[in-house]
């Protein structure tokens, strides 16, 4: 059937539009894992809104709550006021992730999108040290307004702003020698080094190419910071809310970050909604110091609360830790043998395969051949050569496995193996 309801898109909406692009049906429907197109077409998603649907599309139990919400005329929009919503989250929080994190940070409530929550973070760092400079990874996605763009590495994002992506140094990700360079340039006061008042990271790059940093290298950024008064800051938007097999992505390492930014999975429901985690010490923006209008989304409120409650009920650290070895043990058995190049990378429910060293063109092949063969899928890393695996934690596992063998047989039809 030719596409002609597509029209509209191509006529009316900007041509900034990218991943319509990539998967171009009209979805109408959709539950955990699957997505049905107009058509009646059904894929099983691997791309979980780009990690915003950990509890997958339509969670039958925090659809129920925030549906409940809603058939009670509670209040919706609310800027930063107290309502219901808020104070059951706050306490939702408190008693469910810090308590027994042993965790004591401010939460604050940012413009909704997680470029939002690293803006506050950023600000509130060169705040808070009174210098303008802070370190970055390469490889790093943080966001596409101008302060999380500058944090941002990938040239083609950018090359975008306009202006000058100022005051940020980038080090090598997961790299010794990067830190030793660090440490060395810290050190010396004639190295021209400005000191930096923070340094942002993702503990797993996601949009960098499934990218894990080791333990010991956490480590290590954790104690360069403490001991040059530095601000450690944790962008958890892609990879927490249990992406990794903890709530935290950073909890393997055991480090503390001063501030972490959450975002996507946080509100449960795929609403919009993102916060940053500061140490009390830390809490120092003057009242509407970073104010917005969608600060309150109570929908989310509501949703989030449901999705913690969801989380723990369900034990999901476990749910995710027993489809990790799935995921390793089918990437392996039906697509890494296919190749000798072929590698895999990943940890918890966040997979990547790289495809590289073959040639550039290939992961961009293999994601256009499953989509014809119904799984919705990302690419990620330099070159857009990563084929990266995100789905719900909540999908089921014959369809985690299928979405790997349709992964494995546009593999082997494009490499004609
Ligand atoms: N930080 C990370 C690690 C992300 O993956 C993203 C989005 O993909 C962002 C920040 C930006 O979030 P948003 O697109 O909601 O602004």
């Amino acid at each position: 059937m030719e596409n002609n309801y597509l029209d509209i898109y191509g006529e009316m909406e900007s041509e900034v539009r990218s991943y319509c692009r990539k998967f171009p049906v009209e979805f109408v429907k959709s539950r955990n894992e699957m997505l049905i197109d107009v058509d009646g077409n059904e894929y099983i998603d691997f791309f979980a809104g780009a990690g915003a649907l950990n509890y997958g599309h339509n969670n039958p139990f925090i659809k129920k709550a925030v549906l409940d919400y809603l058939a009670e005329d509670n209040v919706i929009h609310a800027l930063d006021m107290h309502t219901k919503a808020k104070h059951e989250l706050l306490e939702c929080i408190k008693k469910n992730i810090f308590i027994p994190k042993n965790m004591n940070y401010k939460v604050m409530f940012c413009g909704s999108t997680g470029t939002n929550a690293n803006e506050a973070a950023l600000k509130l760092c060169r705040k808070i040290k009174k210098t303008e400079k802070v370190i970055s990874c390469t490889g790093a996605f943080h966001g596409m307004t101008l302060g999380s763009l500058a944090l941002t590495s990938d040239s083609y994002s950018r090359n975008g702003a306009g202006v000058p992506l100022e005051n940020v140094t980038f080090i090598p990700y997961n790299s010794n020698t990067g830190l030793d360079y660090l440490e060395a340039m810290l050190a010396d006061d004639h190295s021209g080094f400005d000191k930096p008042a923070a340094l942002f990271l993702e503990t797993v790059q996601a949009e960098g190419g499934i990218n894990i940093a080791k333990v010991d290298w956490l480590k290590r950024v954790e104690r360069i910071c403490r001991e040059n008064d530095m601000l450690l800051v944790v962008d958890d938007i892609q990879v927490g809310v249990g992406r990794t097999g903890s709530f935290f992505s950073f909890e393997r390492a055991g480090i503390k970050p001063d501030m972490i930014t959450l975002s996507k999975s946080i509100s449960g429901f795929g609403l919009p909604m993102s916060l940053l985690l500061i140490k009390p010490e830390y809490d120092v923006f003057g009242p509407a110091e970073h104010n917005g209008t969608w600060r309150g989304n109570q929908l989310a409120f509501v949703g989030s609360k449901a999705g913690i409650e969801y989380y723990i009920d369900h034990d999901m650290d476990s749910m995710v830790k027993s489809k990790e070895k799935i995921i390793n043990n089918e990437l392996q058995d039906k697509v890494i043998t296919l190749d000798e190049r072929l590698e895999k990378r990943g940890i918890g429910m966040i997979w990547g395969i790289d495809y590289s060293k073959i040639a550039p063109d290939i992961a961009k092949k293999v994601s256009v051949e499953c989509f014809k063969n119904g799984l919705v899928i990302e690419l990620a890393g330099r070159g857009d050569t990563v084929l990266k695996l995100l789905p719900p934690l909540t999908i089921e596992e014959d369809n985690l496995k299928k979405g790997i063998s349709i992964i494995s047989d546009a593999t082997k039809k494009i490499l004609e193996v």
